[in-house]
């Protein structure tokens, strides 16, 4: 399970923040997950869900947030929204020439106490 270890490693580095801040707990914590970064938010929520339990995540209150996928088409440049990884322009239907967002997986804020 993918989201298993994902979830796994944001634990750990959210362990490794509150011992760097000299902190007993975590109070918050914000993971961006793109939708073409590979992981599928849902599982990845359920499986942090049940592994915060005895961690130092327990009393945090966990967020998730999910971005699009976006794409910027090879031939018009007109940006458009991914909803997988082989989407094509709306306009013309070629594909992109470069992912433009969804890609992120992080951690993007973490409050210690
Ligand atoms: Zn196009």
């Amino acid at each position: 399970m993918h989201e298993f270890s994902m979830a796994l490693e944001v634990i750990n580095l959210a362990r490794r923040e509150a011992e760097k801040n000299m902190a007993a707990t975590v109070q918050e914590i914000t993971i961006e997950v793109g939708d073409l970064s590979g992981v599928e938010a849902d599982a990845f929520e359920s499986a942090l869900g049940l592994l915060v339990k005895d961690s130092i995540l327990c009393n945090a209150i966990l967020t998730i947030v999910r971005t699009a996928g976006k794409g910027i088409c090879i031939a018009c440049n007109h940006e458009f929204e991914m909803v997988q990884r082989m989407a094509t322009c709306p306009i013309c239907h070629c594909f992109p020439s470069k992912i433009s967002g969804g890609e992120e997986f992080r951690v993007v804020s973490l409050v210690v106490e």
